[in-house]
């Protein structure tokens, strides 16, 4: 299984998008930084793994959990 990573692309204080670095791939999500949240946007190679790279130990667990 591939493994992808994931970007923050943006963030407000509430909530942090995240861009998947694959180009082909394009998977796009919103985690919510206040509490544990995740809306998929673009759902982009579900059968490859995605790894949240940020500080926030709340956005990385909801990315690894998508
Ligand atoms: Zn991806």
């Amino acid at each position: 299984m591939e493994t992808h990573e994931m970007i923050c692309a943006t963030e407000t204080s509430s909530e942090a998008l995240f861009v998947c670095a694959e180009d082909a791939c394009g998977r796009r999500v919103v985690v919510g930084k206040t509490r544990p949240r995740l809306v998929v946007i673009e759902r982009g190679d579900f059968t490859s793994r995605h790894v949240g790279t940020t500080s926030n130990a709340l956005s990385m667990d909801a990315v690894e959990a998508a």
